[in-house]
């Protein structure tokens, strides 16, 4: 959740996982033998949300510490691979070039706005569609529950 709706709508996480676990029908059949074995604790995940710079003289960032967390689904274990994967190719260019400056590492943010801008734009705007059409989202995920198409399409989307 947005920590601005956090605030705005005065949420308490905690108490609204145990409700979703406990009193959601498709989610609470799958905790049915679960039991809580240490307090309940949150953290922030730094989503993907503008084009940030991800390089400058000497450095590169990759995952969470650019900021390449998936902003619809939470996820950023790929993400992260992958930037870091580009990181040590543009490392390996940089080391045959003796060249370790900001303009040349500009390259690297090229490669992460190429390869991965794309795809998380689409799930930037699916972000904002849920946040502002919540009961669309809703009505998309009962249908889900009826038709194995449309859960693969939300999966896909989301996952
Ligand atoms: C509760 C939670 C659930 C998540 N679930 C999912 C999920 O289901 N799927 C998914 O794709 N993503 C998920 N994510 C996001 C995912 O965990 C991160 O996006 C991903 O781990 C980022 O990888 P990273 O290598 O950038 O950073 P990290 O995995 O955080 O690795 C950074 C490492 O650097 C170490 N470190 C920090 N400071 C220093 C220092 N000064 N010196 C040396 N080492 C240091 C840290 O100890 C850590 O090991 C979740 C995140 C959270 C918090």
């Amino acid at each position: 959740m947005p920590s601005a709706a956090v605030t705005r709508n005065k949420t308490d996480l905690r108490k609204e996982l145990l409700r979703v676990i406990e009193k959601v029908p498709y989610i609470s059949q799958r905790f049915l033998k679960a039991e809580l074995t240490s307090e309940i604790r949150g953290s922030l995940l730094p989503l993907w949300a503008r084009k940030n710079p991800v390089s400058g003289n000497r450095l590169m960032l990759c995952g969470d510490a650019a900021s390449l967390i998936n902003p619809a689904s939470g996820a950023g274990i790929g993400q992260a691979m992958q930037s870091g994967r580009f990181a040590g190719w543009q490392a390996l260019k940089c080391f045959e070039k003796n060249d370790f400056s900001a303009k040349y590492l500009k390259n690297y943010d090229n490669t992460i706005r190429e390869k991965l801008w794309k795809e998380n734009r689409q799930h930037l705007l699916l972000r904002e569609l849920v946040l502002k059409n919540a009961w669309i989202f809703n009505s998309f995920v009962s249908a889900g529950q009826k038709n194995k198409s449309i859960s693969n399409m939300i999966l896909q989307h989301l996952g």
